[in-house]
């Protein structure tokens, strides 16, 4: 569906990303669903064609473009690979862009380039061992000392951390204060920092593509230039963060859904049980009818948080519901290609069943469904 919000520009950037994604990610997406690889010839070419930094300005060796773009891109990504696209958003629009937006101007020209050039590979951390959705209840701890920070304690679940070169970790900083009340702040950590470690990838159900790990800080010492943004503003930060990965996550979501339901039309056309194609019965009419209803849905809600954010509109509980709606509509699609596709789509010859292991992180990534639902509860009964 095109709808008259994208521009010629918009459109372009569609198709060239979806030739990139067609034949960089595709092919071998199978693979690495079983080997866990990353794909590193990919990510380094979409830095050469400008994918790693949309949002982020030229001077910066961005290519500049608006929310739109980053829909499409995570859109484009997430049909070839789901995975890849994952570690790009978190690579891009966690790191990339939350820097950014906070950090100054050494901390961008310092940064920046390498990030969008795809030389060094970012992540972000907020969630630990014992603090998701509650990201108040966050222990890692930053002690000032001279010239610097001390850093303890560990992050959780954090896509990139295997293979990051830069790590942007939120602590608290003001043990007097709470976390929302200005006692967090978010530090920039390098590889190679004495104190830093990373655990080994987890061994995930789905986006196997995208390493993930533990990150662990024991009087890890960070200099005073690595303190990203204004001390004591890192859980608004956070959450402002965490606004663009629910469009960024609704995005990769949409282009799984959109590659479920080309798989699942193709096969029902082809597939003939008592002698004429399955799609010909209605059943299976009423599964791809009901399938692209709720990938149109999910365009719009994304679309039009898009728009929001584009008037320089707050965009909180318009994120919350294209996550939750396209989170959970993301799996039923999944699921239904698996039931078009009968016994062909639990086996791994054919991606219906990765599209539904990758679906399944979209209701707890970037907060839980029952997260986006008390976002959208608090609004109402505001
Ligand atoms: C593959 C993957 C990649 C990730 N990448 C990153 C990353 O790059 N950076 C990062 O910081 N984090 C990352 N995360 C972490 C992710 O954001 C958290 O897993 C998520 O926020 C949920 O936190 P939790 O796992 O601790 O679950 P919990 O918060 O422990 O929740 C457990 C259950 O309790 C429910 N629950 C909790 N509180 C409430 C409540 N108030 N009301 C109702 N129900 C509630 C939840 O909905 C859930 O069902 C990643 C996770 C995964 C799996």
């Amino acid at each position: 569906m095109m709808l008259p919000l994208l521009t010629a520009e918009h459109r372009m950037l569609q198709q060239t990303l979806r030739q990139f994604a067609e034949k960089e990610l595709a092919p071998g997406a199978a693979d690495r669903d079983t080997t866990g690889a990353f794909a590193w010839d990919a990510f380094k070419s979409l830095g050469k064609i400008g994918g790693l930094g949309l949002m982020i300005p030229p001077e910066y060796g961005g290519s500049g473009g608006d929310t739109f773009s980053t829909q499409i891109l995570m859109q484009e990504l997430g049909r070839a690979d789901a995975g890849m696209a994952l570690s790009i958003g978190a690579h891009s629009f966690l790191c990339g862009y939350s820097l950014y937006r906070d950090g100054n101007e050494a901390q961008r020209q310092k940064y920046l380039p390498k990030l969008t050039s795809g030389e060094w590979v970012g992540c972000w951390g907020i969630t630990e061992p014992g603090a998701g959705s509650d990201v108040a209840g966050i222990t890692c701890q930053a002690k000032k000392e001279a010239g610097g920070w001390r850093l303890n304690g560990a992050k959780m679940f954090v896509t990139n951390a295997p293979i990051a070169d830069v790590f942007i970790v939120l602590a608290i900083s003001d043990a007097d204060k709470p976390p929302i009340k200005g006692g967090a702040s978010f530090f920039l950590v390098e590889k190679g920092t004495p104190g830093l470690s990373t655990g080994k990838p987890l061994d995930k159900m789905g986006m196997r593509a995208s390493p993930t790990s533990e990150i662990i800080f024991e009087d890890c010492f960070i200099p005073d230039e690595n303190l990203l943004g204004t001390e004591g503003c890192g859980f608004r930060h956070a959450m402002q963060t965490l606004d663009l990965e629910r469009c960024g996550l609704g995005g990769i979501g949409l282009g799984l859904m959109e590659a479920s339901l080309a798989l699942a039309k193709g096969y029902a056309c082809e597939r003939k049980q008592f002698k004429v194609p399955i799609a010909s019965f209605q059943g299976i009419q009423f599964k791809l009818a009901d399938m692209a209803s709720a990938t149109e849905t999910c365009r719009l809600h994304l679309w039009h948080t898009a728009w929001l954010r584009e008037q320089g509109q707050p965009i909180n509980v318009a994120a919350a519901m294209s996550k939750l709606y396209g989170g959970e509509a993301a799996i039923k699609v999944a699921d239904t290609a698996i039931q078009i596709l009968g016994g062909y789509g639990y086996i791994k010859e054919f991606a219906a069943e990765r599209y539904l292991r990758d679906a399944r992180l979209f209701t707890i990534g970037g907060g839980t469904s029952d997260i986006q639902r008390l976002i959208i509860s608090r609004e109402i009964l505001r």
